[in-house]
């Protein structure tokens, strides 16, 4: 090893961090400016003692490596022989790694603040001309027990801003990750989303979940509207709403709420404690849109939120308006035959120009009306998720059976509904229950 540091060199410029980066992945628990400088210590006190004992031709190798070794084996040489070798520059980053690595992890740390950043990971972009001067010298010498320079500048400058700075450098929910280039010096941000975990109530109808914009403004206000009044909080650009399943424009949210995650993009203050958060979601739109947060939520959540939610049974209330006067016990008898049914329903014809025609099978769990006059009743339905409630009513001329209409052999519809409940993905039970 030591003939082939020698070799190194001998025959290339080499700064600490490039030479000990070749040897990156022997020895434990010292850096790659370390294993350099050992090498070269090792190389030049093995040449001085050739030179010493009189070898000419190790005096004249002993020249060239104290020039490629920089500060190391110049000044010992000089101090020898009374002659300047100089110093070149490394072959692969222009002696220039050392000094950049600190002024990255500085510069990182300034923006990081400007995003109110704690846990972050480091990302590294380095030109191509250096990957290529590397690898060229990777190849040449077969070296097996190198690392690349990415992967030194990114443990490198985590390093610096995790023990000089105060981050903490998390790869599974980082806030951000900084991305420093070499040799040009950049750093740039990915500002990771803001994301809450809760559940919102919508007491108003004609509400939508997604802002809904048109050229004479929204179609309806939407709960992400009301959300809204976060970004000033928050420094945030937009939000947007995860929600485990909607409801219909028209219909209210009551009851338990409905389970969602709010992800707030691009934020500038992140470190708010869920009251101030909450205080300030319900600003928004008091009284028509309420929000209530339990925790922070990730990423992977999101796509468990949206799948749950189609398998979970929910809750509504319904105002039926009959075509006919029925009685109470005409009513009932034809609830019954609808307790425990599985219902066979083709996409509604009102979703049909956005959902594709497919049957699904569908149980209602539950079912109770009460007639509230002749030709008016409030249902409580506790169904399987995915059934459409609205068509269950009325039938929709025979895509949905059986149904109330088909069941009363009156015609029926479905005037005003709500959602009264909506069960909580199972990771937001295990955290509830965690939690207590
Ligand atoms: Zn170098």
């Amino acid at each position: 090893m030591l003939e082939e540091a020698a070799k190194l060199l001998e025959e290339q410029p080499l700064c600490d961090r490039c030479l000990g980066r070749l040897y990156a992945r022997l020895g434990r628990g010292w850096n790659n400016k370390d294993r350099g400088r050992a090498l070269k210590m090792s190389v030049i006190m093995w040449l001085h003692r050739e030179a010493a004992e009189g070898s000419v031709d190790a005096k004249k190798r002993f020249r060239i490596v104290a020039s490629n070794a920089g500060e190391v084996g110049r000044e010992l040489y000089k101090h020898l022989y009374g002659e300047d070798p100089g110093e070149a520059r490394c072959r692969i980053c222009g002696s220039m790694l050392d000094k950049a690595i600190g002024e990255l992890a500085e510069e990182a740390a300034k923006v990081l603040r400007l995003y109110d950043a704690r846990k972050i990971v480091v990302g590294a972009r380095v030109s191509q001309e250096i990957l290529e001067a590397e690898d060229e010298v990777k190849a040449r010498y077969g070296i097996k027990y190198g690392e690349s320079i990415k992967a030194e500048i990114r443990r490198e400058v985590g390093k610096l801003l995790r023990d000089k700075h105060g981050y903490t450098i998390d790869f599974d929910e980082p806030d951000a990750m900084v991305i420093v280039g070499f040799p040009s010096l950049t750093v740039e941000i990915q500002n990771n989303s803001l994301l809450l975990r809760g559940r919102y109530w919508k007491r108003g109808r004609m509400i939508s979940q997604a802002y809904w914009p048109t050229p004479s403004g929204p179609k309806y206000y939407s709960i992400e509207q009301a959300a809204w009044s976060l970004l000033q909080l928050t420094g945030g650009e937009t939000v947007i709403l995860h929600a485990a399943g909607r409801e219909d424009v028209d219909a209210r949210m009551l009851g338990t709420g409905r389970p969602m995650i709010l992800e707030i993009k691009n934020p500038r203050r992140r470190y708010i404690s869920l009251g101030e958060l909450e205080e300030a979601a319900n600003k928004g739109a008091p009284g028509l849109v309420e929000f209530r947060f339990t925790g922070r939520a990730s990423r992977r959540d999101i796509q468990i939120y949206k799948e749950e939610a189609q398998g979970k049974a929910k809750v509504y209330k319904a105002l039926v308006l009959l075509e006919e006067p029925v009685d109470r016990d005409r009513l009932k008898a034809a609830v019954d035959t609808l307790k425990g049914a599985t219902i066979s329903q083709w996409t509604p014809r009102r979703v049909l120009h956005r959902r594709r025609n497919l049957l699904r099978r569908k149980k209602v769990l539950d079912m109770d009306c009460t007639l509230l006059h002749s030709n008016l009743a409030e249902c409580i339905i506790r169904t399987e998720g995915g059934l459409y409630v609205k068509e269950l009513i009325s039938g929709d001329e025979g895509r949905t059976s059986p149904s109330l209409s088909e069941a009363l052999g009156v015609g029926a519809t479905c005037v005003e509904l709500d959602v009264l409940g909506v069960e909580a993905p199972d990771i937001e039970l295990l955290e509830e229950r965690g939690s207590k």
